[in-house]
């Protein structure tokens, strides 16, 4: 796909989103916080998730507490958000070490490295990869970088904007591509398109406004089948709303 096409497509799926548009005013959330958030989203809806976050800072009202608590009420509170024994675990852990490492749980002095200090120092942690430090790079720290999850991946194999089997192959190839400043708004978009439009199984080709820069062989199949422009309106995005 042409670099110009990718800009049309970001253009596209930009305008038509416009309604969640980011407030540039919002203060950035502090570090901790989003890498929290983003562990309990693992493999969950974003909004179990934000509810699983918010009992947890409500219930310990400091990380140092929730750091020196059983595991069993760290699971109580999490447990909306599933996988709850490896995510409380984890998030103890990761505390814990957090608080020998640095005298403190805060990950502040981040916001003074380049990203790839950032991911060397978050990589120690258990539970914490290549993603997970994506997200925190991109929405607390204000930096321009591109997660891939896996609506991300789907949609720009299927746009052919890549040709890739996982979503890290994928990640690589689209820092390259896709323009620094657009990279956050162009990822929380593609989350909210392929919620509502490109979905896994039944992407609703017929009423795609991208369907003409669109690479997918099955497209033709899928336009066929009617749907109606009702949508589910499944655009909360938890990692905008820490
Ligand atoms: S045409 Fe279909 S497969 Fe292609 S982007 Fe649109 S919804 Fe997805």
């Amino acid at each position: 796909m042409s670099r110009k096409k990718i800009d049309i497509v970001i253009e596209k799926i930009g305008i038509f989103f416009d309604s969640k548009r980011d407030n540039p005013k919002k203060p950035k959330p502090p570090v901790i916080d989003l890498l929290i958030a983003t562990k309990l989203s693992q493999n969950t809806t974003d909004k179990t998730s934000h509810r699983a976050y918010l009992n947890l800072k409500e219930s310990f009202k400091s990380w140092d507490k929730v750091a020196d608590a059983p595991i069993g009420r760290i699971k109580e509170c999490i447990r909306v958000c599933g996988l709850t024994n490896t995510k409380a675990a984890d998030i103890k852990k990761m505390l814990q070490k957090m608080r020998e490492n640095y005298g403190m749980i805060d990950l502040e002095f981040l916001r003074d490295y380049p990203d790839e200090k950032v991911y060397e120092e978050l990589l120690q942690y258990d539970g914490i990869g290549v993603k997970t430090i994506s997200c925190v790079l991109a929405f607390s720290l204000g930096r321009d970088v591109f997660p891939v999850d896996t609506h991300v991946h789907r949609i720009l194999n299927r746009l052919g904007i890549v040709k890739t089997n996982t979503a890290e192959q994928t990640f690589e190839k689209a820092k390259d591509l896709i323009p620094g400043e657009k990279k956050v708004k162009f990822h929380t978009d593609l989350i909210k398109f392929g919620r509502n439009i490109c979905k896994s199984q039944n992407p609703l080709c017929n009423i795609c406004f991208i369907y003409k820069e669109c690479e997918f062989e099955e497209k033709v199949i899928h336009r066929k089948k009617p749907v109606s422009l009702e949508m589910n309106q499944n655009n909360f995005i938890i990692l905008e709303n820490i």
